[in-house]
């Protein structure tokens, strides 16, 4: 064990002395011998010891107690009072000090080892108990947001649920009415409705077991070889086939073919992106899915990679990075997102005030961070209100090998 590091406060030369001269033979380390509070103050903030042994009366501005006071607010080290009398008035003055302890001069050698002993002990399990405290008021924050999310993803689902439910039961009905007057038009129209609101419930029951499976840690990356060229391409045609608006979806591929990544997280992540694209930007306007790769970076060079406007997420290192990145990069022209909400986007269940007129649950985006983080990627966002937005996706790059990576 570490020699226990004391100050003494003494403004008495020779009874300073003595104390410290006691205490090494007790084997203790004096790291200092000072006469007022102030230097206390000062040697404290430097030499950190475990304890000080502080006399109550001293000469200048402050007195024992008031200086015990001062390390009390600033620092954790335990204080024990040396004093020759003590009147009540004084005793109740150091008692607000939390002092632990008090040894009555003169004192025997003894004395003065079970005072610091006694002293260092209490503090220790004061430190304790604070500790663990604070691992159960943590535990009790973690169990409080949990089930806070938990009650806001019931009422979220019971809510979504309900309208497409409500619209499948209207049609059942509508298509009981029409059976007997066997109007074609009608009943495929009707269909329709089904198809799309039961399409809608299945998004929302995906996108809440997803959550659920992330947020319990239970959702891993699993990266397999995969064609990125044929993956985004088919993944762009079926979105395509889905898309009535009739939006021109780009693909731009680099010359990088194949990567070792998770398909299920990849394709949950661009296909949010291109959808939220789709679905915020007008009739006919242009999507684009870019691909880049970027080698690895050298330390001195500028950065081979920076979101080109702010980092949005402050754990996000994306300058000096080392290994080799996919870049993917998702823009469109559509309505943008106002300045003020772009640090939001990504919360659950957040919709930006533009977007009220247009349906959605909130719950794409913080899925998509979820998966980039899965991947140990980073995500970030540029916008411009009327202009259009651009999502920027960097995942650590893993080639196939090193003759068919490129
Ligand atoms: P869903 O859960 O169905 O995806 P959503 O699209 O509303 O619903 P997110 O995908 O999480 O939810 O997006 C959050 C918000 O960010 C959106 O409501 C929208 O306001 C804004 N947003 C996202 N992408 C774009 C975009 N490409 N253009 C403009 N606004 C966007
Ligand atoms: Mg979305």
């Amino acid at each position: 064990m570490n020699a226990i590091k004391i100050l003494v406060v003494e403004d008495e030369v020779i009874v300073a002395e003595d104390i410290a001269g006691r205490l090494k033979k007790l084997g203790y380390i004096v790291t200092a011998t000072v006469v007022s509070g102030e230097e206390a103050l000062e040697k404290v903030a430097e030499e950190r010891p475990d304890l000080v042994l502080m006399d109550i009366v001293l000469k200048g501005n402050m007195d024992g107690i008031t200086t015990a006071e001062q390390i009390r607010t600033k620092v954790d080290v335990p204080t024990v009072f040396l004093t020759a009398y003590a009147d009540e008035k004084t005793l109740q003055r150091a008692k607000l000090t939390n002092p632990f302890g008090y040894i009555i001069k003169p004192f025997q050698q003894h004395d003065l080892r079970v005072a610091i002993e006694i002293a260092l002990h209490r503090h220790e399990i004061e430190a304790k108990m604070r500790e663990s405290l604070k691992a159960s008021e943590a535990t009790r924050e973690w169990v409080e947001e949990k089930s806070y999310r938990q009650n806001q993803y019931i009422s979220m689902a019971a809510h979504e649920l309900r309208n497409p439910l409500n619209a499948i039961l209207i049609s059942a009905e509508l298509l009981q009415l029409d059976r007997d007057r066997s109007n074609d038009e009608a009943q495929v129209r009707t269909l329709r409705l089904v198809n799309s609101a039961t399409k809608k419930m299945n998004q929302l029951i995906d996108d809440m077991l997803f959550m659920g499976r992330a947020e319990s840690g239970k959702l891993k990356s699993h990266p397999l070889p995969i064609n990125l060229v044929e993956f985004c391409q088919d993944l762009l045609d079926q979105l395509q086939l889905g898309n009535e608006a009739k939006h021109k979806l780009k693909f731009i591929p680099s010359d990088v073919t194949s990567a070792i990544l998770d398909q299920q997280l990849l394709h949950c992540i661009i296909s949010n992106l291109i959808v939220n694209a789709i679905k915020y930007s007008p009739s006919g306007g242009q999507v684009s899915l870019e691909l880049q790769y970027s080698q690895a970076g050298d330390g001195d060079k500028e950065p081979i990679f920076c979101f080109s406007r702010e980092c949005l997420f402050p754990n996000t290192q994306c300058t000096n990075i080392n290994y080799p990145l996919l870049i993917i990069r998702i823009q469109d022209e559509g309505i943008g997102i106002p300045e003020t909400e772009v640090g939001k986007i990504f919360e659950m269940f957040y919709r930006c005030k533009n977007t009220e007129k247009i349906k959605g649950n909130g719950l794409g985006l913080t899925i998509v961070k979820k998966a980039v983080d899965l991947q140990g990627g980073a995500i970030g966002c540029e916008s411009k209100i009327g202009v259009g937005t651009n999502f920027t996706v960097v995942l650590p790059y893993v080639a196939l090998s090193s003759k068919n990576h490129r």
